[in-house]
């Protein structure tokens, strides 16, 4: 993924554009009534009559005068947000190659996807929860040294579960956390990888509150919203805003969530900011 947003970012460049990385835009600037910029928040300002987000819609509302923030502050009201996900690092010294292990490795336990879902709904977590592994060494030995290996678990949660995993309470949250950590690694030892436990070099878990602290996306919404029957393409919010000029993009816009609803929001938004342009 990180070569496809270098590919990405170099075709960029080679037309002229210019990018600029850990910033964080604070205000959207605003003068007669159109987007004029943004300030970040080390006092720069970028100068632009179109300014494109791809932030959670809550946010981008806030960095926006009062006027402005009362359309779109109505609609996320009745956003419903895509679940979230806990996620297991691990580094072992297993020699997952002749165990016959793949890089990728869905494991589900529970068949019945409504009782999954009844559950998340109430913050509550399957006893054998669903566990997506994948081994990225399996694909690139060189991301760890000879006879090691890496994993990623990724268990997807709700953001609510134990009174949001003890936020605001740091001990709390580091138990809740190491918690789930051991059951994530009793049921790989169980049903995937015998021995984990002896072989585990090192372990670090990222819970909803990290993704939604690393990301802004408000309850650690991996995929942004939901997508439901009522959240999908067309139904989702416009690249449009009420601000003329200030676009948006991403997995809380039309036509859905992922890598790929991602970039074709982004490309559908540049046809409509170029038919704007041309129609000026
Ligand atoms: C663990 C995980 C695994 C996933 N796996 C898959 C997968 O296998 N396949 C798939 O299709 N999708 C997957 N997704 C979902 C996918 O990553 C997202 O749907 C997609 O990245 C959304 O892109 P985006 O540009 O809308 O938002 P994001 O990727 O969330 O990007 C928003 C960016 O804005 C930045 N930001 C926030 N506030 C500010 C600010 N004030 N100023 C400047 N920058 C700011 C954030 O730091 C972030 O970089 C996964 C998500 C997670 C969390």
């Amino acid at each position: 993924m990180g070569k496809i947003s270098e590919a990405i970012a170099k075709s960029f460049q080679q037309d002229g554009g210019e990018l600029t990385s850990q910033m964080e835009a604070e205000r959207i600037l605003v003068k007669d009534g159109k987007v004029e910029g943004v300030l970040t928040q080390d006092g720069r300002i970028f100068q632009s009559p179109i300014v494109i987000s791809n932030i959670n819609p809550n946010r981008l509302a806030g960095m926006l005068p009062m006027e402005f923030q009362k359309s779109i502050l109505k609609k996320t009201r009745r956003f419903e947000y895509s679940l979230s996900c806990f996620i297991l690092h691990i580094a072992t010294d297993l020699d997952v190659e002749r165990m016959g292990l793949p890089y990728f490795t869905y494991l589900r336990f529970l068949s019945d996807l409504e009782e999954e879902d009844r559950l998340f709904r109430k913050g509550e977590i399957p006893n054998h929860p669903t566990m997506i592994v994948s081994i990225p060494t399996r694909l690139d030995r060189s991301l760890a040294p000879p006879g090691q290996h890496l994993m990623k678990v990724l268990v997807n949660v709700p953001y609510l579960h134990r009174e949001m995993w003890g936020k605001g309470d740091p001990e709390k949250y580091r138990r809740i956390k190491e918690e789930f950590s051991q059951k994530i690694i009793r049921q790989l030892e169980a049903r995937l990888f015998p021995d984990l436990k002896k072989h585990l070099l090192f372990y670090e878990a990222a819970t909803p509150l990290t993704l939604e602290r690393y990301t802004g996306n408000e309850m650690g919404a991996m995929y942004g919203l939901a997508s439901t029957p009522q959240q999908m393409g067309n139904l989702r919010p416009s690249h449009r805003t009420p601000l003329p000029g200030l676009f948006q993009v991403g997995h809380y816009t039309r036509p859905s969530h992922g890598l790929i609803g991602a970039s074709l929001s982004g490309l559908f938004a540049a046809r409509a900011i170029l038919r704007k342009l041309h129609r000026a």
